[in-house]
């Protein structure tokens, strides 16, 4: 199991100072030396975000969906309406959340694999909406949206912008300041390449004035809860302590490195290493929009993309992310997000070949 290798959209390869904090024993938290880790960890994070001055992090101990139905949860109630854009299964998570939280919205629905342009959302009326929800790449396809274009036109009728980034941070540009972006939504299995658990709602000033005084139906996931006490660099209840602590000891590495333009041209350039490798292959790219977390791929022989899948993993411990629902047969994708390197895709490609000749 452990001599496999992660080419997954979380977790991923985790990097081998990450594992060295994961070893050491757990601190208790409630004291100002936690304190003062969590409040680095924000600074670190807003900056990386690129987020307004003034903006905020939450720290919440839950998957990155728990993170998503979070900020719906406490932004916008049955008195709203939100346009979703939902290119895949994670827009279509925005969706069901809209439903379960009994939110009223209308989706904008892309063809699995499509970009979304502006005549998509010229359709809707978006002066009839109080807010907006898309995920900065819609990781079940590969598609990178164009966010400046979105954030121009939510800017123009007034609208929050909720932008889930769990697979486009510290891999595709991501500005919170230049966009406008009100909540902006990371977690930590994906391109921090932690282990899963801990995720991020980094809030601008205008996101927190709409938390301000809303009545949430939610203790664990009330925000404005969790801004309060993060003031003093406290979460309200038990924290994901060791992951927590692996982020502090990654972000100085990434601080160390380089700013985020840097961070996305590493990722950049590790896409363009593989996708440069698979001429000849009997593949083509599925993303009409490509982010620099992962190549989306379909296979044009006789195999399957699940059966590639398994076949890589079985026969080469090389682990590729398979696509479930309708796309399960036709996709595959290979990330690009964690402590991979030239030579593991130079070993993907070579066992590629074999499993698809
Ligand atoms: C991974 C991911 C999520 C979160 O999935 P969880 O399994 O709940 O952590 C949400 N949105 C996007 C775009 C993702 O890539």
């Amino acid at each position: 199991m452990s001599a496999n290798v992660l080419f997954t959209v979380g977790p991923v390869q985790m990097y081998p100072d990450s594992l060295e904090v994961g070893a050491q024993p757990l601190p208790y938290f409630r004291t100002a030396e936690f304190s003062k880790v969590v409040l680095g960890c924000e600074k670190g994070l807003l900056e990386l975000a690129r987020a307004p001055a003034g903006s905020r992090c939450a720290f919440l101990t839950m998957s990155g969906t728990g993170a998503m139905e979070a900020c719906v949860l406490n932004a916008f109630g049955p008195d709203d309406r939100l346009l979703v854009v939902n290119g895949g299964s994670f827009g279509h998570r925005f969706v069901e959340i809209c439903e379960a939280l009994g939110i009223p919205h209308d989706e904008v629905v892309l063809a699995p694999g499509t970009a979304l342009g502006e005549a998509d959302l010229a359709r809707f009326d978006l002066k009839r909406y109080t807010g907006l929800l898309i995920n900065a790449h819609e990781t079940s396809t590969g598609v990178l949206y164009d966010l400046p274009l979105v954030s121009r036109l939510c800017r123009q009728a007034g609208l929050v912008l909720v932008v889930d980034a769990i697979s486009a941070f510290l891999c595709d540009p991501i500005a919170m300041a230049d966009w406008g972006i009100d909540f902006l939504i990371t977690s930590s299995q994906k391109a921090l390449a932690l282990g899963p658990g801990l995720s991020l709602v980094m809030v601008s000033p205008r996101g927190q004035e709409r938390l301000a005084g809303r009545k949430v139906r939610s203790v664990y996931m009330n925000l404005a809860t969790h801004l309060n006490d993060g003031a003093r660099g406290q979460t309200p209840f038990t924290p994901a302590v060791g992951v927590i602590l692996q982020l502090e000891a990654r972000l100085a590495v990434l601080q160390r490195e380089g700013d985020i333009d840097h961070h996305c041209r590493v990722a950049g350039a590790k896409a363009a290493y593989f996708r440069d490798l698979l001429g000849g292959l009997p593949l083509k790219l599925f993303s009409s929009r490509p982010s620099n977390a992962l190549t989306s791929l379909t296979p044009t022989g006789s195999k399957a993309a699940y059966a590639v899948f398994l076949e890589l993993k079985d026969r080469f411990g090389l682990v590729v992310t398979p696509n479930g629902g309708p796309l399960s047969e036709t996709v595959f994708r290979v990330g690009h997000m964690g402590n991979l390197q030239n030579e593991h895709y130079e070993r993907l490609v070579k066992a590629m070949k074999e499993v698809l000749s």
